[in-house]
């Protein structure tokens, strides 16, 4: 996963990738993961791994686990992987 070396998480505080709860802080702490997600050069590769490995906690790729799951969703079980007109930001 050569990918991950230009991830801009490394550098950020990993509580704000995986949350723990539904509500309040925790909304708060994943929109900051969000918001990191959205400049980092290697969203496209990750969101693509998260989604090949079947991630189904934190936010990766600019996702949380429910969006990976809708995304998994339309892409359907074996279906070829494709680009993501979703990731693009
Ligand atoms: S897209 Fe987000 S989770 Fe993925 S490497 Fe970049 S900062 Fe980390």
């Amino acid at each position: 996963m050569e990918w991950m070396t230009g991830a801009l998480c490394a550098r950020a505080d990993p509580d704000l990738f995986f949350a723990v709860g539904t509500a309040g802080p925790t909304l708060r702490e994943e929109l900051a993961a969000k918001r990191i997600c959205v400049r980092c050069p290697v969203l496209r590769p990750c969101l693509a791994w998260a989604l090949d490995s079947g991630q189904a906690h934190g936010v990766w790729g600019g996702t949380n686990a429910e969006e990976r799951a809708a995304l998994r969703r339309r892409r359907g079980p074996g279906a070829p992987r494709a680009p993501l007109s979703t990731a693009a930001h």
